[in-house]
């Protein structure tokens, strides 16, 4: 591997180990890299794990009044990853929310009847899941110790996976905590489509970028179901919140806070193919 500059590290592939890679994409300064051996797409050199932790809790990634503002689009996109977590698992059950950010998926999942758990990197976020919501949601990161074996019919990550520095510990600490036959559901940026190549390859937040193949869930031992589209529903009116806009929004701030004013939420579902969901299930035995 080649030298890191100073303050990065340079990483083999996290699925398969190899260290062969050649380049996908520069932006922010960084280098984004396909890797040779499975194919799996990301951030090398990158910035170390407490840089990493500081981001998150530094106000510098999506702030909690975008996630508010985004709440009646959010609340249609998550009810559609709901129905499918809801018919693989008639039972309902305990379900865990990796990355809740303010809990507007938890809060739905709740009034659907599911016993409802979050872990939340960002300690505001967390705060405001307990404080504003009353949800059972803790601050930190998800580690094999976390919670025991077996603990949860249902996991979810949505756009979680993507900002790991190992998406494949965490796979392995999701199939541990799974009970045989729960579901796990993942959304991340499909990076074989052109919305996500154009607006998602962000090297500070996104470490890692994936495709349908579903590699990084089999690798991990559970049974892929499926592997859908999913396009979000979004509030024209809140997107000058939003980091991926935020260059692009920001000279145009004063009008969509006039917009918004005038017309409330408006959302809409673009059909971009920008993101996918990946629905699996740990082996029944
Ligand atoms: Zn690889």
């Amino acid at each position: 591997m080649a030298e890191s500059p100073p303050g990065l590290e340079t990483v083999a592939c996290d699925l398969c180990g190899g260290d062969w890679s050649r380049p996908f994409a520069r932006r922010q300064g960084m280098r984004v890299v396909r890797c040779l051996g499975c194919g799996l797409v990301y951030v090398s050199p990158r910035p170390g794990a407490d840089a990493v932790q500081r981001h998150y809790n530094s106000g510098e990634s999506s702030r909690i009044d975008y996630y508010v503002a985004a709440e009646a689009a959010d609340r249609r996109s998550f009810s559609e990853v709901l129905d499918r977590a809801a018919a693989l698992v008639p039972g309902r059950g305990d379900l865990l929310d990796i990355g809740p950010n303010i809990g507007t998926c938890l809060a739905l999942a709740r009034e659907r009847g599911f016993r409802v758990h979050g872990i939340e990197i960002n300690a505001d976020a967390a705060r405001y899941c307990r404080e504003v919501r009353g949800l059972d949601v803790i601050a930190g990161t998800l580690e094999p110790e976390t919670y025991p074996a077996g603990r949860f019919d249902v996991v979810l990550m949505g756009d979680v996976i993507e900002h790991l520095l190992s998406p494949s510990a965490l796979m392995g600490t999701v199939d541990r905590i799974l009970r045989p036959g729960g579901a796990v559901l993942i959304s991340t940026p499909d990076i074989s489509g052109w919305a996500a190549r154009l607006l998602q390859v962000k090297p500070v937040e996104h470490l890692y970028y994936f495709d349908r193949s579903a590699r990084l869930v089999r690798s991990a031992g559970l049974e892929v179901v499926a592997v859908a589209p999913l396009d979000r529903y979004h509030n024209l009116t809140a997107m000058v919140h939003s980091t991926t806009c935020r260059g692009l929004f920001r000279a145009l701030a004063p009008a969509f806070r006039l917009a918004r004013r005038a017309l409330g939420d408006v959302v809409v579902k673009l059909p971009l193919g920008e993101n996918l969901l990946a629905v699996a299930r740990k082996p029944a035995s």
